[in-house]
């Protein structure tokens, strides 16, 4: 069997369990050896009764003083109670739900007990633990890999499918040279794999995964530095005129410091001669949208187009108002696509673009790459909040001459993250938010002070702010009846909320003209509350709102409540933030602490990459992200650093395995972004 052979190969793959594995994402023998386990089961930790802690699985050797009795509590409960003797201690396993256990005890035999022992009423107990005869342990005390379960696949499939790949004769080249894997003292790739699915001790398991991770680390590194050797000269030629500046003055604000610099970042980069690639990171308000204006200014001014991708329509619509708004007096004509245009008026739209006469494009991602027609297009800036698109931008930029590339995130991408989705780009920061804005004040409250809550909202209305309700679901969900859900909260607010206000719904399953009607109510003041799903964290940008509720908290991850927080204090009014949870977990508990404290989207971000790794931390798709399976590059700068050094051997090196060896990595590096789909 080989690495890319598919899974018909093995025993006992039908049909359906094939197309089970492969809605999972494993389609191939490789796929199946990288489902890495989530842990390992360590059952050689052999606890005494004068020292275990309470909650740790762990085992113990115990007598069995007699087989038990069982106890059946309604129709189809029942418990089976043996007691052990374990030293001195009397202890009781306990076992719901499994009255024929009783026969496998034998009287005054000693036996291995594993799991979690507590103190409970009634003396010490052990619950539902795995057991077996001391006098034949078999293979108890060897490590058990635990792997991520998989919907509609029994437990113990996946480890019999690896079992028999690895008694097969498994085909396992190493791609990476003797001399690289010698010196850096690494395991070869099929022992790496052999000893993290099958492994005999602990310290097996973590040679194995430095291997993999040495791997992940590597492929990174060629893939950033060869995205780096691909720099490309640029022959759209900008100048500046003397427009620039009459246009920054007549702008409603000074600029700050911090937009000053990125726009002196950005003219050195468009005289450069080469093609900008400029990644602009700047929190949550803190006035990215001018600076794409400013951009897009000076291209007209040199005669080019500029193409400007919003990440929703929403956005788009809103995008198109603040910059016809600011080019008003310039003469340079701007001019939004979206989808709900009239076959008539978008032609139009289309021809004056391809004819040149109108500067400024403002659409989607879908609406601006494939249907547009330019006359000169020099820039592409990208609004991508928090989402990444890799492949979007390599799209639009094979698209005629090289167009410069702007990127705006307001998502602080930890330094090396940036590195590795961006790799050529480079990096401006804007630091500060805009003069006169009041931090917000930020709470976390549980779901039984809602009504205070509410109360609170209704005074700022009385007051003629403007608030949101978001919640995480559309509508009800009955597995998850904790979780809160726009129509009952929008139903329960209209009860509750002095019939004065104007109390509206938003969420993703309205068409898009219905979006748009509720969004443009709101901007104009005429809806008072907005009760909506995270639909709203890109964009929506009201002066008037001072209050977010957040309700079911726990269920957005930490930069989403950030970026959810941020479309409140965009004004001049003190704003609230008020966080709401039932859920008691310390997780949970201090995931909102780190909201509470910190208003800096950096630090934010940091702790959220911290506490949920990379794989989780864009959302349950990785946009753009080379899949990372072990690697967490937030804690691994050392490993990233190490094998930089060998990437740029390997990119040097002119024998014939090294080169082979790029060329699988680099080939593996694009296949891993290209199977990311946008949405
Ligand atoms: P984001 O960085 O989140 O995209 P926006 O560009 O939407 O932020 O800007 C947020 C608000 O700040 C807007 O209302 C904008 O008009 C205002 N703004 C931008 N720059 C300044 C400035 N230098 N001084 C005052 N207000 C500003
Ligand atoms: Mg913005």
């Amino acid at each position: 069997m080989k690495w890319e052979d598919s899974l018909g190969q093995i025993k006992g793959v039908g049909p359906k369990r094939k197309e089970i594995l492969e809605s999972a994402g494993i389609k191939t023998i490789g796929n199946l050896l990288s489902c890495y386990p989530r842990k390992y089961l360590d059952r050689n930790v052999l606890g005494t009764p004068g020292e275990f802690s309470e909650d740790q699985e762990i085992s113990i050797k115990a007598t069995v003083l007699d087989s038990g009795r069982v106890q059946r509590i309604r129709g189809n409960l029942s418990i089976l109670t043996v007691p052990l003797l374990w030293e001195e201690k009397k202890v009781s396993a306990v076992f719901f739900n499994q009255p024929y256990l009783k026969s496998s005890f034998i009287e005054n035999e000693d036996y291995y007990f594993y799991g979690k022992i507590k103190k409970a009423y009634g003396g010490t107990k052990i619950t539902n633990p795995q057991f077996v005869r001391a006098n034949n342990p078999g293979n108890f005390f060897e490590l058990t890999p635990l792997y991520k379960s998989i919907q509609g696949l029994p437990k113990n499939v996946l480890p019999k499918m690896l079992s028999q790949i690895f008694t097969d004769d498994l085909d396992l080249p190493d791609p990476m040279p003797e001399q690289i894997r010698l010196a850096e003292r690494l395991l070869d790739l099929k022992s790496a794999l052999k000893v993290i699915h099958f492994p005999q001790k602990a310290e097996d398991v973590l040679q194995g995964i430095e291997r993999l991770k040495f791997n992940e680390a590597l492929k990174i590194n060629m893939g950033i530095l060869s995205n780096s050797l691909d720099k490309r000269y640029s022959d759209i030629e900008v100048n500046l005129f003397s427009g620039l500046e009459p246009f920054i003055s007549s702008l409603p604000y000074d600029l700050t410091t911090s937009q000053r610099s990125v726009i002196n970042d950005m003219i050195a980069d468009l005289k450069s001669g080469q093609v900008m690639n400029r990644l602009v990171q700047g929190d949550v308000g803190s006035g990215k949208t001018v600076i794409a204006i400013i951009a897009s200014c000076l291209m007209a001014q040199n005669g080019y187009q500029t193409a400007y991708m919003a990440p929703t329509e929403i956005l788009a619509q809103q995008h198109g108002r603040s910059f016809k708004e600011l080019l008003k007096h310039t003469g340079i004509s701007a001019e939004v696509i979206t989808g709900s245009l009239k076959v008539k008026e978008k032609r139009e739209i289309l021809e004056r673009v391809s004819k040149g006469e109108v500067s400024v494009i403002i659409g989607t991602h879908a609406l601006i790459q494939d249907a547009v027609d330019y006359y000169n297009l020099g820039l592409v800036i990208t609004d991508e909040q928090h989402r990444f698109g890799v492949k979007q931008r390599s799209r639009l930029s094979l698209k005629g001459n090289q167009p410069h590339n702007m990127v705006m995130s307001a998502t602080p991408i930890p330094r090396t993250l940036a590195l590795i989705l961006y790799g050529d780009l480079s990096v401006s920061y804007i630091d500060e938010l805009p003069k006169g804005r009041k931090p917000i004040k930020t709470y976390c409250y549980n779901e039984a002070s809602f009504h205070k809550i509410l109360k609170f909202l209704q005074d700022e209305m009385d007051k003629g702010r403007q608030t949101f309700v978001i919640c995480p679901f559309i509508e009800a969900s009955e597995e998850l009846d904790e979780v809160r859900d726009t129509e009952s909260v929008y139903l329960e607010l209209l009860q509750k909320i002095d019939a004065r206000y104007q109390v509206a719904c938003l969420h993703g399953r309205l068409k898009n003209e219905a979006k748009e009607a509720i969004v443009q109510s709101f901007n104009q003041g005429e809806i008072h509350c907005l009760v909506a799903t995270s639909i709203i964290e890109v964009g929506i940008d009201v002066p008037n709102v001072s209050t977010i509720v957040i309700l079911s908290a726990e269920r957005f991850g930490l930069s989403q409540l950030h970026q959810l927080r941020g479309r409140v204090g965009r004004g001049i009014h003190q704003s609230f933030c008020f966080l709401v949870t039932n859920s008691k977990s310390e997780e949970t508990i201090s995931r909102m602490k780190v909201i509470v404290n910190n208003t800096s989207g950096r630090k934010i971000a940091d702790e959220d990459f911290r506490l949920r790794g990379p794989g989780d931390y864009f959302g349950f798709k990785q946009h753009g992200l080379p899949r990372l399976g072990l690697l967490n590059p937030m804690e691994e700068l050392a490993l990233i650093s190490r094998t930089k050094k060998i990437a740029e051997v390997v990119f040097a090196s002119n024998d014939e395995k090294m080169m082979t060896f790029r060329n699988e990595v680099l080939k593996s590096f694009y296949l891993d972004i290209e199977e990311v789909s946008f949405n």
